[in-house]
């Protein structure tokens, strides 16, 4: 085997970004453009990503509808997370905000326009004017596509930019000196089969979201936690993984996504009796109330019997009022997955919708650079060599639960920043690429190898599934303790079953089984983290809400929690109260 080993073929870089979203996308073209040489790996072409299905929105308080200042959507952002969000993070996003979205308009992307010529923009959840007094436009579009702008958009410049894009790659593992620093991957060519070792000065983890642990998602097949798998195999924390949101409107038995700028745009939520619900949760921002409060609500209002249906198990999104003119002008692709996924025609005919795991507020904790930090001590340790950006990092600006748009807005920012930091320290990177131990190396393919060698075992797909059928059951919108434990034995037996898993067909070229049972070991430890992190958090937080802890206990639970892979172990590091310039926004009810 060692023979084997020692002839892996190796190419050298700069820098490496694993991911090619939104989030890579920035980053790699802030390298490319500053003369690095860059490798931006992708399970799939790069405009397939997720980033592409975002439809709602990039939120920037550009004021072009109605007034607007980046303190306010500071403020909103940290109440929208429920004061778990990290000040000095949040304001540093906000107030980057406008620049980033121009920027953006520079490089070309086809954003709506209004009469006058500015970027067209739709209220959003949680998003208002005046600290809560009313909502506000703020969410700037491109009809219900924006992430596919967007990412075409970066695409293109970093084609000119001359990124080297390797497609259909699967980076397995980080590899790590004795130090600490990382200094590169392992990468599996999905092509052929072979794995490769790609040394970099500089690695940055841009993998997305792990939404596919779940059986009802919003989320491409390809959102696996990758990133955070290879973080918590190489020893490093997961931060805040059981805060997950549930999107108020998924459509209901199909998962598929309708975006929260059909509320934006006027649409509303009713339940069996016709009744607009929200009214009585929210009476300020009803149906455009944050995402953890709205599904909530639509929950309590299934579970007490006033769901829609033969069997009372969704709620109506109504929009004909808005127009026919609207809907096809603003929410084209919302019509056409209305039509496809819900069998409705929204223009005449309400859309049955259900809460739906979305997005994980949780990741690989980083500082506001984007530099990855490992937590040892009670201190935070700088990982060198180590950058995460985009959804598998937790900067962390969306705390215990994420505003609508905010996301999109961090990719770029922090790509962006993160971009910025890799070309400033880069000087006194610039020595030769470090010797990799062979160690860090042989590790990684006796992964790959006891796969390949397994001659009997369980199969992928029925571990995926229990994985899957057990989130939902025991991780929904609604927890309790007692749910959580079982959730939590579940699991544990789940990944025994994880680490025993076969496939019948070893061969190399385009070999899917192989590539499913490696994606299998990331969301492992995905769906560890985020069980054992959920049933010690005795509070409800965002989007963390416990049935037999109702309250927010911000005299014990103002913490992040750290999971760490190896004796599956949590640790907890305080909240940055602390903005960059400004005042600090005090915890206070979350009423809206
Ligand atoms: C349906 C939908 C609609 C949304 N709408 C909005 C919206 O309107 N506004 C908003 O702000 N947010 C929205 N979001 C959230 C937002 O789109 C995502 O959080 C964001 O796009 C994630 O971007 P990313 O760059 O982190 O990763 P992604 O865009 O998910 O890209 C991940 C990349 O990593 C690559 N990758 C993963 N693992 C590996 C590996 N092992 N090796 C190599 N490459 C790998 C993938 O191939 C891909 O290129 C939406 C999300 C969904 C699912």
């Amino acid at each position: 085997m060692a023979a084997v080993k020692k002839t892996l073929p190796r190419r050298q870089f700069d820098v490496v970004v694993v991911g090619a979203g939104g989030s890579g996308m920035r980053c790699s073209l802030q390298l490319a453009q500053a003369g690095l040489s860059v490798a931006v790996l992708s399970k799939v072409f790069p405009t397939r990503s997720h980033t592409v299905a975002a439809q709602g929105g990039v939120s920037a308080s550009l004021g072009n509808m109605s007034e607007d200042n980046w303190y306010w959507h500071m403020y909103d952002t940290v109440k929208g997370s429920d004061w778990l969000g990290d000040q000095d993070a949040i304001e540093f996003m906000c107030r980057e905000a406008p620049n980033a979205v121009y920027e953006l308009e520079h490089f070309g992307m086809p954003f709506d326009r209004n009469a006058d010529g500015t970027i067209y923009q739709r209220p959003f959840g949680g998003h208002t004017a005046n600290f809560g007094e009313k909502p506000v436009q703020r969410a700037c579009a491109a009809a219900d596509r924006t992430g596919h702008a967007m990412l075409h958009t970066l695409y293109q410049r970093n084609v000119a930019a001359r990124t080297q894009f390797f497609v259909e790659w699967m980076a397995l593992d980080l590899l790590r000196n004795e130090a600490g620093d990382v200094l590169g991957v392992t990468a599996l060519e999905m092509e052929t089969g072979e794995i490769y070792v790609l040394e970099a000065k500089t690695t940055v983890l841009a993998t997305g979201g792990a939404g596919r642990i779940w059986a009802a998602s919003t989320n491409a097949f390809i959102n696996t936690g990758d990133g955070l798998g290879m973080a918590a195999r190489a020893g490093l924390p997961l931060q805040d993984l059981e805060f997950w949101q549930f999107h108020p409107t998924g459509v209901a038995g199909a998962g598929v996504l309708i975006t929260e700028g059909v509320r934006g745009e006027g649409g509303i939520l009713l339940n069996k009796d016709g009744e607009r619900f929200m009214e009585r949760y929210a009476p300020t921002l009803k149906d455009l109330a944050p995402r953890d409060f709205v599904s909530r609500s639509m929950d309590q209002e299934i579970k007490e019997g006033r769901g829609c249906g033969p069997n009372g198990d969704h709620i109506l999104l109504k929009l004909d009022h808005i127009g026919a003119e609207t809907i096809m002008k603003r929410l084209p692709s919302i019509r056409e997955i209305a039509i496809k996924f819900g069998n409705v025609d929204p223009i005449k005919d309400p859309i049955p919708v259900i809460p739906t795991i979305h997005y994980q507020m949780g990741g690989i904790p980083t500082d506001i650079n984007g530099q990855v930090m490992d937590w040892a001590n009670g201190q935070n340790k700088p990982v060198h060599g180590l950058y995460a950006v985009g959804e598998c990092a937790a900067t962390s600006v969306h705390g215990a639960n994420r505003l609508g748009t905010n996301s999109l807005l961090d990719l770029i920012v922090f790509g962006r920043a993160a971009g910025n930091h890799i070309v400033a320290s880069h000087p006194e990177r610039q020595h030769a690429h470090q010797a990799i131990p062979e160690s860090s190396i042989e590790h990684s393919l006796d992964r790959v190898d006891k796969l390949e060698t397994r001659a009997s075992g369980e199969n992928v797909y029925e571990v995926h599934n229990a994985m899957r059928d057990s989130m939902q059951a025991h991780c929904g919108v609604f927890r309790t303790l007692k749910l959580l434990n079982e959730g939590v034995t579940q699991m544990e037996q789940i990944a025994d079953r994880c680490d025993n898993v076969y496939f019948k067909d070893k061969s190399k070229v385009w070999n899917t089984a192989r590539i499913e049972a490696l994606e299998l070991a990331n969301m492992k430890e995905v769906a560890l983290a985020t069980t054992k992190s959920a049933a010690n958090r005795t509070e409800s937080r965002g989007a963390h809400a416990l049935d037999d802890h109702p309250e927010r206990d911000d005299d014990n639970w103002l913490l992040h929690t750290m999971w760490f892979s190896e004796n599956r172990r949590l640790e907890y590091k305080p909240v940055q109260m602390k903005p960059l310039t400004v005042e600090s926004f005090p915890p206070k009810a979350r009423t809206f």
